[in-house]
């Protein structure tokens, strides 16, 4: 973890920075939107292996304004030279007043700032993070939530299961989450009874291996929660068009599901 690539850019810490003044009143989930323009600096405080490829790097943001479960924040790493690095990240925590956020990311092969975060950051590393990003993909916890990922597209679903469980809400929450493995499956010792694991390429014994189909659908569109589902996809192009064809031809409205892709 805290080798260092002999490729990797050298990018050094931010300079100082001056917190806005308006925080949001501890406790509550919703933010200012002016905080998403400020950049602050986060301070890696503890880097946690889930799987061989992704790692959960916990950031102290002292200034922190709060999100919601299923938001993104805007990463910069800054090289000597001043080159920099920008990147979208999904939160994974749930929104608390720890002054600290979560973060889990794929080592992309070759892959610039995800490289850096895998063979050269340690804790006491800064970097700048601006955010939180995007409403629409966001649960506030008011309706009925079905989840749908595959690979690191499960990070901003977590923060939904995480947000459920944390604020105990009786809303009905389903995840399901595709992997190419068990060893492969970020997050996979805080899964609970809501959550249906979907493996592609290999499997503990008696369960069964391929994509993701609408058979694995079926029983949780069959729970027709009040209300209706609110369904949450994320994961790459091809897994987002494909999981969310399989919703369309099940008969979920097309108004009602949400897609967020990392391709
Ligand atoms: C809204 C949003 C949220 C995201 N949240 C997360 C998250 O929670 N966790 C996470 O790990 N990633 C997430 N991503 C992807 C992330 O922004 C970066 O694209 C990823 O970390 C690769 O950046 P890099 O600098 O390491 O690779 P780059 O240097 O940008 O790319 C290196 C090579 O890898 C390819 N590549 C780039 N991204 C990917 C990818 N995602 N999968 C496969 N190949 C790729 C490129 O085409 C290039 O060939 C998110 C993306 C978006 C748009």
């Amino acid at each position: 973890m805290t080798e260092t690539s002999t490729s990797q850019t050298a990018f050094a810490p931010p300079t100082a920075f001056t917190p806005p003044t308006r925080f949001a009143v501890p406790g509550r989930i919703a933010v200012s939107s002016g905080t998403a323009t400020v950049w602050q600096t986060a301070t890696l405080t503890e880097i946690r292996r889930e799987t061989p490829h992704a790692a959960t790097f916990r950031l102290a943001v002292p200034a922190w304004a709060g999100h919601l479960p299923g938001q993104h924040l805007m990463l910069r790493l800054t090289a000597q030279d001043g080159y920099t690095a920008q990147r979208h990240y999904s939160i994974a925590s749930a929104p608390d007043d720890s002054g600290h956020i979560e973060l889990t990311l794929d080592h992309v092969a070759g892959g610039e700032v995800s490289g850096w975060f895998h063979t050269v950051a340690e804790p006491g590393d800064e970097v700048e993070v601006r955010g939180p990003l995007s409403g629409f993909f966001a649960w506030p916890g008011d309706r009925p939530a079905l989840l749908i990922g595959a690979g690191s597209g499960v990070v901003p679903l977590m923060s939904m299961v995480r947000h459920h469980r944390a604020r105990g809400l009786a809303v009905p929450l389903r995840l399901l989450v595709s992997a190419r493995g068990p060893e492969e499956l970020i997050y996979a010792r805080e899964y609970g009874t809501e959550t249906t694991p979907v493996f592609t390429r290999s499997a503990p014994a008696g369960v069964p291996v391929g994509r993701l189909t609408a058979a694995h659908l079926a029983p949780l569109l069959a729970e027709r929660p009040t209300g209706g589902w609110e369904a949450y996809v994320c994961g790459s192009n091809g897994f987002a068009e494909h999981a969310s064809r399989l919703l369309v031809e099940a008969g979920q409205p097309v108004d009602r599901i949400r897609i967020e892709r990392f391709g």
